[in-house]
C-alpha cells in the first residue's frame, strides 16, 4: 500500500474525515501498517493498542456518520507513557510501574476522549521522564526517524519520533525542562510547551510538579493550536491549574508579524552553540525581520545558572514524588525478610540508575544542613532567572532562541557522561523555571542533515503570539516537517 494519508497533518485529515472523503477506519488501518513496517526500527511504543484503537476508529465513523465531529475524531494520536490512560497500562518507562493500569483518566485525556480520537498507544520515554535522549528508557531504545543511528531527543522522544515517522499523526508529551521541545526539533516536528497552568496535571505521573507541563506534538503549528484548544483549561482536580479564560489559540494563526517585537538573547548564542544550528536559528530571525517583525538583542544574564538551578529543583521534586513507589502502594514489589527490606529490594532492582542519581542528588540538596546551600539557592536562581524573563519582555514581546545546542546526537555519544546530557537541556531549562510558554518549530538543517529548532518563548500565558509568531514563520519559511526517507 503507498502511503496516501500518514504524510497529512491533522487538520488536513479532519478536513478530509468532514467531507467523507475518507473514513477513520482507513486512516487507522493506514497507521497501523506503517506501525508494522517501521515500529521495528523505530522503537516509538511501548504499548501498542491495536485492537481497542480500531474499535475507536469505528466508534469515529458512526459519530462522523451521524454529522458529529469535533477536531480530533477519528484521528490517530499517541499518548506519552505518564500520561494515565485508564485500562490501559502506564509504565512511565520504569519496570517499577511495569504492570501499572490506571484506574482513570488523565484529565487531557478525558478532554481528548470527548472527541473520540484513536489512541494508538503508549510511547516511549525517558523513565519518569529523567532524560533528554530517550536512551533511559527501562524498555527500549527510540531511534531518530531522521537518522536511526541518532537519537530522538527526550524525554518525550517516542511521542516526536512516531509522529516524524508516520507512526502517529499528532502526540502528546510533557515537558519538565525540555521534554517536548527538544525531541521536536531533533525530529523535525513542532512542539509547544504551554505556560505552566494553562493544561491540568491531573493524571500525569509527577516528576516535577512545579515544572511539568502536557503539551502537543505536531507536523505543524495549526496542529498545535487545535490540541491546546483541546487540552487547555482550569481543572478543579489541579489546583495550580489557571483560573483563566481560554482563547481560541486558532484565531492566532495569522501570518502577520508587522511591529511584533523580536528579542534574541545573546546568551543562549554563545559558547557550545553548534555554527550551523545557530546560522539556521538566526536565518529565522532573519527572514521574520524581512517580514516585518523588529529584532533586537536582548541580555538574560542568568540563564548561565539555569541548568544548575534545574538540576537541584527537579531532583529535590522528584526525590519527593517518587517516595510513593514503595512496594505497598504502587507498582512492583520485591520480596524482603522485612519491609524495610522489602522497599529496598523493590526499589534497587526496579529504578534505572538514572533515577537512583536523581533521588540521591534530590535527597542530598534537600537534607538538613545542606537544604540552604543547595535547594534554598537553586530557588533564589530561579528567581532570577524569571526577573530575567520580566525584565525581557518589557521591550519585546517574544524571544526567539535555539531550541538545544545541536541537533540529535548519536545513540550512545553521551549516556555515559550525566554532565554532559544535563548542558544538553541549557536552551529549554530557563523556560520550565520561569513557567512560560515556548514552542519549537523546524527551521533547516545543521551540517548532518539533520534538523533544527528554532524556539518562541513567550510571556505567561501568551501562546497566542508564540503561536502567531511561529505560524508565520511555517508559512514564510515554508519548512516544514515531510516523512522521512527510510520511512517512506
Ligand atoms: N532533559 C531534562 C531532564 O532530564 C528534561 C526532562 C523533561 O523535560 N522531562 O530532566
Amino acid at each position: 500500500m503507498t502511503a496516501k494519508l500518514i504524510n497529512k497533518t491533522a487538520h488536513e485529515l479532519h478536513a478530509m474525515l468532514k467531507s467523507k472523503e475518507i473514513s477513520a477506519t482507513e486512516l487507522t488501518d493506514e497507521v497501523f501498517a506503517q506501525i508494522d513496517k517501521t515500529e521495528e526500527t523505530i522503537g516509538a511504543y511501548i504499548t501498542v493498542n491495536r485492537e481497542n484503537a480500531l474499535k475507536e476508529a469505528k466508534a469515529a465513523d458512526e459519530k462522523i456518520a451521524s454529522g458529529d465531529i469535533a477536531f480530533l475524531t477519528g484521528i490517530p494520536i499517541g499518548i506519552k507513557d505518564n500520561i494515565c490512560t485508564k485500562g490501559l497500562k502506564t509504565t512511565c518507562g520504569s519496570k517499577i510501574l511495569e504492570n501499572f493500569v490506571p484506574p482513570y483518566d488523565a484529565t487531557v485525556i478525558a478532554k481528548l476522549n470527548s472527541q473520540n480520537p484513536v489512541v494508538l498507544g503508549k510511547t516511549n520515554m525517558d523513565e519518569f521522564a529523567m532524560g533528554g535522549s530517550t536512551e533511559h528508557s527501562a524498555y527500549k531504545v527510540t531511534r531518530n526517524p531522521q537518522d536511526t543511528s541518532r537519537v530522538p531527543g527526550g524525554s518525550s522522544g517516542g511521542s516526536a519520533a512516531a509522529v516524524a515517522a508516520g507512526e502517529a499523526i499528532c502526540a502528546l508529551g510533557s515537558d519538565t525542562g525540555g521534554s517536548i521541545r527538544q525531541p521536536a526539533s531533533f525530529c523535525g516536528v513542532v512542539g509547544l510547551k504551554p505556560t505552566y497552568g494553562r493544561v491540568s496535571r491531573y493524571g500525569l505521573v509527577a516528576y516535577a510538579s512545579s515544572l511539568d507541563q502536557i503539551g502537543p506534538l505536531t507536523r505543524d503549528v495549526t496542529d498545535a493550536a487545535n490540541l491546546l484548544n483541546i487540552i487547555s483549561g482550569v481543572d478543579e482536580m489541579d489546583s495550580t491549574s489557571a483560573r483563566v479564560k481560554v482563547p481560541d489559540f486558532t484565531a492566532a494563526l495569522k501570518n502577520d508579524v508587522t511591529g511584533l517585537k523580536i528579542g534574541l538573547p545573546k546568551e543562549y548564542f554563545g559558547a557550545g552553540l553548534d555554527e550551523k544550528t545557530g546560522a539556521a536559528v538566526k536565518s529565522a530571525a532573519d527572514l521574520l525581520a524581512q517580514k516585518g517583525a523588529t529584532i533586537t538583542e536582548i541580555s538574560l544574564p542568568h540563564t548561565e545558572y539555569a541548568v544548575a538551578s534545574y538540576y537541584l529543583i527537579a531532583p529535590a521534586e522528584a526525590a519527593t514524588n517518587l517516595e510513593r513507589y514503595d512496594g505497598v502502594s504502587y507498582g512492583a514489589r520485591v520480596a524482603g525478610k522485612d519491609v524495610p527490606e522489602m522497599m529496598t529490594n523493590t526499589r534497587t532492582e526496579k529504578f534505572g540508575a538514572e533515577v537512583k542519581r536523581r533521588i540521591l542528588i534530590g535527597n542530598y540538596a534537600l537534607s538538613a544542613g545542606y537544604y540552604d546551600a543547595y535547594y534554598l539557592k537553586a530557588l533564589k536562581v530561579r528567581t532570577l532567572v524569571k526577573q530575567d524573563y520580566d525584565e525581557a519582555f518589557k521591550s519585546v514581546d517574544v524571544i526567539l532562541a535555539p531550541t538545544a545546542p545541536t541537533a540529535a546526537f548519536k545513540i550512545g555519544e553521551m549516556v555515559g557522561d550525566p554532565l554532559k546530557m544535563y548542558l544538553q537541556d541549557v536552551c529549554t531549562v530557563p523556560l520550565n523555571l520561569a513557567g512560560l510558554p515556548g514552542i519549537s518549530v523546524p527551521c533547516g538543517r545543521d551540517g548532518n542533515n539533520l534538523p533544527v529548532g528554532v524556539q518562541f518563548i513567550g510571556r505567561p500565558l501568551d501562546e497566542e503570539t508564540i503561536l502567531r509568531t511561529a505560524f508565520a514563520y511555517e508559512q514564510e519559511s515554508g519548512i516544514k516537517w515531510e516523512l522521512p526517507g527510510g520511512a517512506k
